[in-house]
């Protein structure tokens, strides 16, 4: 094969105090590729401003102006989150032209040295390369806890993500056009690769510290990214409720046979007011439990069946 041509994306928001160092940064990995004849010269950086309040924007058109195009970016009308951003720079390298696309954050917390072991995995016949930290580190224990309680419930709902990977990784131009085929307006990248069943190669990295500028997640936002990720790609939570319900109909009729046995032969009915108080109250929260998750995956639906558009492009550099 050829020398691939390599598109770079990054996901920026309010990332000013990051973009410009970052895109250099990269530059100098590119300039390492190319003269070891792992890239082509025509490779190039995708910068996607996912509705940013701060300057991201005028740095990136900057950043276009000065690399002669090939720093190519394009702005959000609002910020859609980092998933969509993604997915945009997916579709539109793939647009643009590459054979192969790296995802990396705008802080390089991950280690951007791994994407020449990402390539090493591609020219072998990998189709997508996924990154895994090689530890948490630099991450409080906090969300230590709840990305590791994350990974393992979607293993145990039967969503096989590899653990402690994120957006990290490289897919070819093959992966590109088969993300192209599917219509989902909550597409969770990680969980999506990992399903399409093509060939899959794992590339451990260090983690290093955010070098400016503060983490755009917050509890909530992983909470609605875990959820999304879970209720897009698992219907285990939906059997559960069925398995749940069928337990809970039968517990009923034996509670039923009890109290008819009571009343017949034993004739102390009157009794069993706290039971009948406590027995509400669980049940009722079963059921209220029960709903919620149901609810999950009717959100899902409405989501997908409006047909909404996944982002909106106000601006784009090529
Ligand atoms: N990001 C984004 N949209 C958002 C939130 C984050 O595009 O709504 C980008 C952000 O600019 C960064 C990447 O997603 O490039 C990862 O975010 P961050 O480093 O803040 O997350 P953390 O490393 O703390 O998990
Ligand atoms: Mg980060």
């Amino acid at each position: 094969m050829n020398v691939p041509r390599l598109a770079v994306i990054i996901p920026c928001y309010n990332e000013e105090l990051c973009v410009e160092t970052t895109v250099k940064q990269i530059f100098v990995l590119f300039e390492h590729l190319i003269n070891s004849n792992k890239i082509s010269r025509d490779s190039y950086i995708y910068l996607v401003d996912d509705g940013s309040k701060d300057r991201t924007w005028s740095l990136i058109a900057k950043l276009h102006r000065d690399y002669n195009g090939l720093v190519k970016g394009m702005k959000f009308i609002a910020n859609f989150g980092n998933q969509k951003a993604l997915l945009a720079g997916l579709e539109a390298v793939r647009r643009i032209g590459c054979d192969c696309a790296v995802s990396i954050d705008a802080d390089l917390q991950q280690d951007e040295y791994a994407i020449e072991k990402f390539l090493g995995k591609f020219s072998d016949g990998y189709d997508i390369v996924c990154g895994i930290r090689n530890d948490r580190k630099t991450d409080s224990l906090f969300k230590k806890t709840t990305a590791l309680m994350f990974y393992k419930t979607m293993n145990i709902l039967g969503v096989k993500i590899p653990v402690n990977h994120s957006d990290f990784r490289l897919v070819s131009r093959k992966a590109l056009d088969v993300m192209e085929l599917y219509g989902e307006s909550s597409l969770f990248l990680r969980g999506f690769f990992n399903e399409l069943g093509l060939k899959t190669a794992y590339v451990k990295f260090d983690v290093k510290p955010r070098f400016a500028g503060k983490s755009k997640f917050n509890f909530m936002s992983l909470m609605v990214l875990a959820l999304n990720g879970i209720t897009s790609y698992s219907v285990v939570p939906l059997r559960f409720v069925t398995v749940l319900g069928f337990l809970m109909v039968f517990f009923g009729v034996l509670v039923g046979l009890e109290a008819i046995f009571e009343k017949i032969f034993l004739d102390n009915s009157p009794n069993g007011w706290a039971t009948l108080v406590i027995l509400i109250c669980v049940f009722g929260g079963i059921q209220l439990f029960c709903l919620g998750i149901i609810g999950e995956y009717v959100g899902q639906i409405f989501q997908e069946v409006k047909r909404r558009p996944r982002y909106i492009t106000d601006i784009e550099l090529k």
